[in-house]
């Protein structure tokens, strides 16, 4: 207790000094926000060995630094190829970080440590504005009309598990669109999503 205290009081001195390690500022891009971490895991992709193909198509469809602390499924309802183009337009406005293929290839639109365009009106756990603090991962096409392939469920795993060593990602907050925006979302089908998640769960249990 009396430690919990001491750092506390240090916390709210660095604060005061705006020297806080702990920075929790959205939208923000500079040095203090662009930590050794961050740019790490903006890096991921590229250096984490992999089973599936990862494509970089960086579109500008994206804000500033964010702080991921979960992850979003989504499905884009197009189909793969128009949904890339889609979120490589500037008019469009949209993006993920992620969207994955079929066959399990990853394609990258945004750093894992900038804010994504993928969620509109959403809260989770009390919190508004999901695009501030979680990364956002989409399927192609309708979840409704198709099940998730066993490569598309592999990848999302292999992703989960690069990002799990990056952020302090827990399994309660691996969440998916529908949920974030209940009422004005579907993505995912909840019988795509329980599978997906049953499929993730293990990672967390190592
Ligand atoms: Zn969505």
């Amino acid at each position: 207790m009396a430690w919990d205290h001491t750092t506390f009081l240090i916390q709210v001195a660095l604060n005061h000094l705006g020297a806080t390690p702990l920075l929790r500022t959205d939208g923000i891009d500079g040095p203090r926000t662009q930590s050794a971490k961050a740019l790490q895991f903006q890096e991921l992709n590229r250096s984490a060995a992999s089973r599936f193909k990862n494509f970089k198509h960086f579109t500008s469809n994206k804000g500033g630094a964010i702080h991921p602390i979960g992850v979003v499924f989504h499905h884009t309802a197009g189909s793969f190829v128009g949904s890339l183009e889609w979120c490589k337009d500037p008019e469009a406005k949209v993006s993920y970080h992620v969207i994955i293929e079929k066959d399990g290839s990853r394609h990258q639109l945004v750093p894992f440590n900038r804010r994504a365009w993928a969620n509109g009106k959403s809260s989770f756990n009390g919190r508004t504005g999901c695009n501030g603090f979680m990364i956002s991962i989409a399927f192609s096409e309708s979840t409704y009309d198709r099940e998730l392939t066993t490569l598309e469920i592999e990848s999302a795993k292999e992703l989960i598990e690069q990002l799990k060593k990056s952020i302090n990602l827990k399994f309660e907050n691996i969440t998916d669109h529908r949920t974030i925006s209940p009422g004005r979302k579907n993505d995912l089908n909840p019988i795509e999503f329980k599978r997906l998640q049953n499929a993730l769960e293990p990672i967390f249990k190592l």
